[in-house]
């Protein structure tokens, strides 16, 4: 299964400054890590506001977009890339809806969230900005290639 393991798909990941603030680091890792997806990079990082507008560039026409900005670069945001077999698409479902009034509850945000300006977490829309948006926040290098003993009992 060593060349499966390579084809496996990877999204990015982060725990906006509300996240790690609330202390809701290890219960959000935890729900991607008992899924079976694996870890394969994390830092935690005050982005700077040029770096958050970079981040969230499709936005920038929208009302919302300077204070967005503004909030996640007002403390430490736990970056991570996890990988595993349809990571992007259900990693969005592992989230939830956009405004946690709307999220499912066993979602993240339904769980974990009240309104949509403090959602605690980000995760990339599709194939496109997973790869967009790791290349953004690590470089190539931080990246940890490893084989997890999960592995071959997920897969
Ligand atoms: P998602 O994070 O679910 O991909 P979007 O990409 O549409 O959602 O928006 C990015 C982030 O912008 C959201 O997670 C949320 O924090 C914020 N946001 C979205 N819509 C609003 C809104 N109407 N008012 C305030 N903040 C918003
Ligand atoms: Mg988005």
């Amino acid at each position: 299964q060593e060349a499966h393991a390579a084809e496996l798909e990877r999204t990015f990941i982060a725990i906006k400054p509300d996240g790690v603030q609330r202390g809701l680091v290890a219960e959000i890792v935890s729900r991607f890590e008992r899924k079976g997806y694996k870890l394969v990079a994390v830092k935690l990082v005050i982005p700077s506001k040029d770096f958050a507008e970079k981040h969230y560039h499709d936005l920038k026409e929208r009302p919302f977009f300077s204070g967005l900005c503004d909030f996640l670069s007002s403390g430490p945001v736990l970056a991570m890339v996890w990988e595993g077999e349809g990571v992007i698409k259900y990693g969005r479902k592992l989230i939830g809806a956009t405004d946690p009034q709307k999220s499912e509850p066993g979602t993240i945000r339904g769980d974990l969230a009240v309104v949509v300006g403090r959602n605690i977490i980000h995760g990339s829309d599709g194939p496109e900005t997973a790869k967009d948006e790791i290349n953004l926040w690590f470089k190539p290098e931080e990246l940890v290639s490893y084989t997890s003993n999960a592995e071959k009992w997920v897969y």
